[in-house]
C-alpha cells in the first residue's frame, strides 16, 4: 500500500463528516421555518373567531341604535297622542305607536340570537386562543432545539476541521491536491478500495495494468474510469 493512503483515509472519513456536518447545518434554518409554518393554521382560526366576534358586536350594535330611534319615535307619538283632543288622530298614534313597539320588540328578540351567538364566538375564541398558545409553545422548543443542535454541529464542526488540518499538515502536497481536487469533484469519497479487481467507486473492472500498479504501490493509482484513488485491501 502506497503510504499515503491510510492518511488520506484519516482525512476522507473527516472530510466525509464536515460534509455531512455542513449538510445537516444547512437543513436546520429549512427545519426551523417548517416549524414555524404549524402556527398559520392556528393563527388564521383565531383571526377568524375574532373577526365573527367583532362582527357580532356591531350587529348588536346597530340593533341597539334601531331600538333606541324606534323608542324616540314612540316616545314622540306619545306625547302628540297626549296633546290631541281629535279621537280619530288619537287612535292613528297609538296604532303608529303599537307597530313601533312591535317593532322594538322583534329587534330585541334578534339581539337576544346576537348576544348568544357573541357568548359562543367569545368562547370559540378563547379555546382557539389556547390551542394556539399550545402550538407557540411546542414550536418554541422545537426551535430553541434547533438553535441548540446548530450550535452544537458548529462546534462538531470546528473541532473536526482542526484535526482535519492536523492530520493534512505531514501529507506532500502534491498528494493532498490530488485527493482533495477528486473529493470535491465527486463529493462522496476520493479514494477507495480495489475489490474483486473492481473499482470501490464507480464499480468498473481495473485493468489488469491497474492492478500491477496498485501491488507496487510506488505511486498513488488512480481508477481509468473514475480518477479516484485506489488502494488493495490487504
Ligand atoms: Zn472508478
Amino acid at each position: 500500500m502506497h503510504p499515503a493512503i491510510p492518511k488520506l483515509l484519516q482525512i476522507q472519513e473527516r472530510d466525509q463528516r464536515i460534509r455531512q456536518l455542513q449538510k445537516d447545518l444547512k437543513d436546520i434554518p429549512n427545519q426551523q421555518t417548517r416549524a414555524k409554518m404549524q402556527l398559520a393554521g392556528d393563527q388564521q382560526a383565531v383571526d377568524a373567531a375574532s373577526l365573527a366576534v367583532k362582527e357580532t358586536e356591531v350587529k348588536i350594535k346597530s340593533i341597539q341604535l334601531d331600538v333606541q330611534t324606534r323608542q324616540t319615535s314612540i316616545k314622540r307619538l306619545q306625547d302628540q297622542q297626549f296633546e290631541t283632543r281629535k279621537n280619530d288622530e288619537f287612535a292613528a298614534l297609538g296604532h303608529e305607536i303599537k307597530r313601533y313597539g312591535e317593532e322594538v320588540s322583534k329587534l330585541e328578540d334578534g339581539e337576544l340570537d346576537q348576544m348568544e351567538a357573541l357568548e359562543k364566538g367569545k368562547a370559540s375564541l378563547k379555546e382557539k386562543q389556547a390551542k394556539l398558545g399550545e402550538t407557540q409553545k411546542r414550536v418554541n422548543d422545537e426551535l430553541k432545539a434547533l438553535d441548540e443542535r446548530a450550535e452544537g454541529v458548529k462546534k462538531r464542526l470546528e473541532e473536526i476541521t482542526a484535526e482535519r488540518k492536523e492530520m493534512a499538515a505531514p501529507v506532500e502536497e502534491d498528494v493532498l491536491d490530488l485527493y482533495t481536487r477528486i473529493f470535491t469533484k465527486k463529493g462522496d469519497a476520493a479514494v477507495v478500495p480495489m475489490e474483486n479487481a473492481q473499482c470501490g467507486g464507480c464499480h468498473m473492472k481495473v485493468v489488469v495494468g491497474v492492478i500491477q500498479s496498485l501491488k507496487q504501490s510506488e505511486h498513488l493509482t488512480q481508477c481509468e474510469s473514475c480518477g479516484r484513488i485506489l488502494y488493495l485491501v490487504e
